[in-house]
């Protein structure tokens, strides 16, 4: 027989352990919940990551084909001239004019294909950007005032075509924005304003930003009228789409130049080509015509893989040392998270970034950069991912459309009017804002005086503000 005393502690004991069960239940349910938050968010992250980079890689694969193209081309231009036909002349320099827009667009058709087969969805505010950027090719370059376009046209309709071209993308399906993109209208930089560091520097009070990148500018500063104004676009005949473009153009070149231009026969021999007998005028009394080559404002040295600073493992090879195409991809996946629901659909950006490698092989049989001839020669053999610092996009990105929004409309009537016509919805404007009191920078002023030291012991990551955006 059970006394009631052992009654009442057996009670108590089964009230405990429901207790602890239910406890127990509770955890579960949440760590279950949290698991699947987690096994979510790395899902999609492995998702948006895989999406860039093969948005990266198949942008970078059409620059590379479209770069052998026009070496290819070239080959031709000069098997043609050797054979003495003009009307082939005519139609493989027209051909490499067309190709050098088709080539890089026809890539970011293929990079919203990559990305879409790897999960990431059509980004509505993508389309409409690309869509904009059709609109104003139509009403802004086509624009013609006495026969002339207001951007000179590659070709007779260009602009129209470019235009086609961009509609056809949108229709698509934008999933990925080409974050290294250079529209014709934008300003030129090398402005403090046009810099994402100033603006994170500000909001972040990382006095040593200004201590390095902008020395002065704290104790100089008056108001908003101090500012140098905003650098107009560079202008010139572009020869690049906006997307994926190649920084290549049809320069004049005397036949005879190119026929003794190193790598040009052992090109051909690789390509199986074998120049004729010359049945015209020989090279030397030909003139000058157009050929493709590089630009080389844009084609040079791969600075920053020199930078013995640079993270970044392994050597360089030489023949690889140099820049001039690559693709910027940055993909946005929105996530929903369960147990945070009231955070809403944060966007999971990655940026992703793809090179065309090749090399030219020397009469001496080693290997040289494409770029040490000025000609562009079929050498471009293969792409590969690269790190995003060591790529062209630039520290805002291109598609980074609330940044575009602000340095496009905010921007000029800042510099116009000052912060107090600012829209409150804006990071930049945010800083732009604390930026003019004066008593914030005289504390940037106050603390660099005594610790400026601090700021010279780790220029890359590290300290305050020393982030930086290596995707691989
Ligand atoms: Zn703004």
């Amino acid at each position: 027989m059970v006394g009631g005393k052992e009654r009442r502690a057996a009670r108590r004991n089964a009230g405990q352990v429901i207790l602890v069960v239910l406890l127990a239940v509770l955890v579960l349910l949440f760590a279950a919940l949290w698991l699947a938050d987690v096994h979510h968010l790395v899902m999609a992250r492995d998702r948006t990551q895989n999406a860039g980079d093969a948005a990266a890689l198949a942008g970078a694969r059409w620059q590379a084909e479209t770069l052998e193209l026009e070496g290819e081309l070239n080959l031709f231009h000069l098997l043609a001239l050797a054979a003495d036909d003009a009307a082939a002349v005519d139609a493989i320099t027209s051909a490499q004019v067309r190709a050098l827009f088709a080539g890089p667009l026809a890539g970011v058709a293929a990079a919203q294909q990559a990305a879409m087969r790897n999960g990431a969805p059509s980004n509505p505010d993508f389309v409409a950007f690309v869509r904009d950027a059709a609109s104003r090719a139509r009403r802004e370059y086509a624009a013609s005032a006495g026969g002339t376009t207001a951007l000179p046209e590659p070709w007779p309709g260009a602009w129209d075509e470019y235009a086609d071209m961009l509609d056809a993308i949108a229709d698509g399906g934008v999933a990925a924005g080409v974050d290294n993109a250079a529209f014709y209208g934008d300003p030129a930089g090398g402005h403090v304003l046009l810099d994402p560091a100033f603006y994170a520097a500000v909001l972040g009070r990382d006095w040593c930003w200004f201590h390095r990148a902008a020395p002065g500018l704290l104790e100089d500063y008056s108001d908003f009228r101090w500012w140098p104004a905003l650098p107009d676009p560079p202008e010139a005949a572009p020869f690049s789409p906006e997307l994926l473009g190649l920084h290549l153009l049809p320069a004049p070149i005397a036949p005879a130049r190119v026929a003794r231009m190193d790598g040009v026969d052992e090109a051909l021999e690789e390509a199986a080509l074998r120049l004729p007998a010359w049945t015209g005028d020989a090279p030397d009394g030909l003139p000058a015509q157009a050929w493709i080559r590089y630009d080389l404002s844009r084609w040079g040295g791969w600075e920053v893989m020199r930078d013995p600073s640079f993270p970044v493992v392994g050597d360089l090879r030489p023949e690889y040392d140099y820049a001039g195409a690559d693709a910027a991809m940055r993909v946005e996946n929105p996530v929903d998270r369960l147990t945070s629901p009231e955070s809403g659909a944060t966007p999971m950006v990655w940026t992703a970034a793809a090179k065309p490698f090749g090399y030219l092989r020397a009469e001496t049989g080693g290997r040289l950069p494409p770029t040490a001839t000025p000609l562009v020669l079929p050498a471009f053999r293969e792409v590969r991912l690269i790190p995003l610092d060591a790529s062209s996009a630039p520290a805002g990105g291109a598609f980074d459309l609330a940044w575009r929004r602000h340095c496009a409309e905010h921007l000029p009537l800042y510099v116009a009017r000052g912060p107090s016509v600012l829209p409150g919805s804006c990071r930049h404007c945010a800083a732009l804002a604390r930026w003019e009191i004066p008593a914030f920078r005289e504390r940037g002023v106050r603390w660099l005086s005594t610790n400026a030291w601090k700021c010279t012991i780790s220029p890359h990551g590290g300290g305050p503000g020393g982030g930086s955006r290596h995707a691989h």
